[in-house]
């Protein structure tokens, strides 16, 4: 069975499609895609450096972090 990337359509080895993201099944995404994901999938954590968090975030999450920053923000509360 083939599959392809979400967001560019490129076509996917087969590894890819059981990659999974802190035990959750990742929508069909490519390398370059689920490395680089938009505005709206990032995690919302601000970095020291006063960037924000270029990492995805984590579906668990329920401020919108990354695994790093959910582990940091959400476990102090
Ligand atoms: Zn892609
Ligand atoms: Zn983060």
């Amino acid at each position: 069975m083939s599959r392809w990337c979400n967001n560019c359509g490129v076509k996917l080895p087969n590894r890819n499609a059981k990659r999974t993201y802190n035990g959750y099944k990742v929508r069909n995404l490519c390398k370059s895609c689920w490395s680089n994901p938009t505005d709206e999938d990032r995690c919302d954590a601000i970095t020291k450096k006063k960037v924000r968090c270029k990492l995805r975030k984590d579906p668990e999450s329920k401020g919108g972090y990354c695994g790093m920053h959910r582990n940091k923000m959400e476990r102090g509360k």
